[in-house]
């Protein structure tokens, strides 16, 4: 059996970028996920802003990987090809006292490495870079090196290059039991055992549980509700992130663009119990709706196209853990609440701190390639190049999802990329058909389809995420007959 070097358990953003990151060296790497697929936690929805660094305290870890962080980016987003658009972002005070507190938060971030940051009190200046903003703005707090992105679609970049790079992805794979034998971790799951000298444990808001498969019981997690509303593309148009001035608990709800042209506001923050609870809730729809129209007046709810909720992992001290533990081996990356999308690239390089003082080898490989080709898609081929695209393959031309203009090509190379999508899902987050107006009631059937053909499995076994997520159980006149059979129709 296989004895990796490290394996990651979880297949967040932070578990696929450490993975990445580990894949530039000589070293044997699994990350092992509990779902069907990676990006199935927090990863999925959250708001997807690079955040440039100036919220949390000072005293706080979060804020120092927040900054190098958003640094880090740039490169990523070059060598990776995933949609990232540095817009900046406003701080919106809505009254005179609000001020002061964004100048202070201005002075201490421009001390602490955060670039360009201004505080805009003219009126015009505000409208003519905001025009959607309320007239009630007094001013705004200006961070350009904050940016937007789709944060599944970088876990699957993330995912794809580490992949391509001698990383090993094992999806469907919980992970239940952990023992620490003679310096070696043995990891159980349903199926299967894993061997490894060092764990990463990047579990998300289940980062308690497996940190007590080691014996090491030393910090809470609590799940916290966010929920949002995503409006139609042709809803309206913004230039910047917008937030409100902070509280001390909270970045409070914004309205902000996202990488496809969409716009969205929340999240609320709500403390719950259950970590598999992401249903949205009328108060918290017109909680968030409240705060947007704060920002933004008159909010497009009649183009509102779906709501969805996430859950943060809050830890106790409300700041990220990262732990080379008691445990020799044994790396707790736990607590990554916001802005723990920013902060990924610099937490993976702390983790690779903490590898080397663990022993592991870190020289760079010959053969390592940072770079990830750029997903090609419909919507940016010119006329002529979409001719020859159809001509080379006529996947380029069958339309599955009208509302995204998606063809079937993508979605054939989305299921077989490194990593590659295998539920619907899947293929949606990594391609967008069902993410359109009518979310996914026309091309729906259709993805099942393909996937039923390419991953040769009979339509009933597709799943919409993982498992007991079937969509189709029979066919109709087999239901019919099974009822029949039973008596059920008499
Ligand atoms: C509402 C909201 C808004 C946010 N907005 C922002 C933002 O704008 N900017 C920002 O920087 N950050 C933001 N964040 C924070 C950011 O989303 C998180 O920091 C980040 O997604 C955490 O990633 P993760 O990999 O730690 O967790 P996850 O994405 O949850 O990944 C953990 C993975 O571990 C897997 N797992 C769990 N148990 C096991 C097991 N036993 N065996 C195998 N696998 C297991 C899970 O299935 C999951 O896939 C936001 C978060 C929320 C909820």
């Amino acid at each position: 059996m296989t004895v990796y070097d490290i394996i990651i358990i979880g297949g967040g953003v932070i578990g696929c970028c450490i993975a990445r990151t580990l894949s530039k060296y000589d070293l044997k790497v699994a990350l092992l996920e509990k779902e069907a697929d990676i990006a199935s936690g927090t990863t999925k929805a959250n708001s997807g802003v690079v955040h440039a660094g100036y919220a949390s305290p000072r005293e706080y870890v979060k804020r120092d990987m927040c900054i190098k962080g958003n640094k880090l980016y740039t490169q990523a987003a070059e060598e990776l090809n995933f949609p990232f658009q540095r817009i900046g972002s406003f701080v919106v005070a809505l009254e005179d006292s609000q001020i002061k507190k964004l100048e202070e938060e201005r002075k201490l971030a421009t001390q602490d490495g955060v670039p360009g940051l201004e505080l805009i009190l003219d009126k015009e200046k505000i409208k003519y870079m905001e025009p959607n903003l309320t007239d009630e703005a007094v001013g705004v707090l200006h961070a350009p090196s904050a940016g937007i992105v789709s944060p599944y679609e970088m876990t699957y970049a993330l995912a794809e290059n580490a992949a391509m790079n001698g990383v090993k992805f094992f999806r469907n794979q919980k992970v239940r039991r952990i023992k620490h034998q003679n310096y070696v971790f043995v990891i159980k799951t349903k199926t299967d055992e894993f061997k490894s000298n060092n764990v990463i444990n990047a579990a998300g808001l289940y980062g308690l549980k497996i940190s007590k498969m080691v014996g090491l019981d030393y910090f809470k997690l609590m799940p916290r509700k966010g929920e949002y509303i995503l409006f139609d593309r042709n809803a309206m148009h913004l230039n910047k992130i917008l937030f409100p001035t902070p509280t001390k608990v909270s970045k409070g709800i914004l309205v902000c663009p996202t990488v496809s042209g969409n716009t969205f506001v929340g999240p609320n923050a709500l403390n719950i119990t259950d970590k598999k609870d992401i249903a949205t809730t009328e108060a918290g729809l017109k909680e968030i709706l409240e705060g947007g129209n704060k920002l933004v007046p008159n909010m497009p709810v009649r183009a509102s196209i779906r709501n969805f909720a996430g859950l943060r992992a809050i830890p106790g001290t409300y700041d990220f853990i990262i732990d080379s533990t008691d445990v020799y081996g044994f790396i707790n990356v736990v607590g990554i609440l916001s802005p723990g999308l920013t902060s990924c690239y610099a937490i993976a390089e702390r983790v690779v701190e903490f590898l080397e003082l663990l022993g592991a080898n870190t020289k760079i490989k010959e053969d390592y390639n940072p770079m990830r080709p750029k997903p090609e898609r419909f919507k940016d081929f010119t006329k002529e190049e979409l001719d020859r695209k159809i001509k080379e393959d006529p996947a380029w031309g069958r339309i599955i999802c009208r509302c995204e203009n998606i063809p079937e090509k993508e979605i054939l190379n989305a299921i077989h990329a490194p990593v590659g999508a295998t539920t619907v899902d899947g293929v949606k987050f990594r391609c967008r058909p069902g993410m359109g107006r009518c979310q996914g009631g026309f091309c729906r059937p259709r993805v099942i389809e393909i996937l039923s053909r390419e991953l040769n499995i009979p339509y009933e076994d597709v799943l919409k995420r993982g498992e007991d997520t079937n969509f189709l159980v029979a066919k109709t006149k087999e239901i019919a007959l099974l009822r029949l059979k039973r008596g059920e129709n008499e």
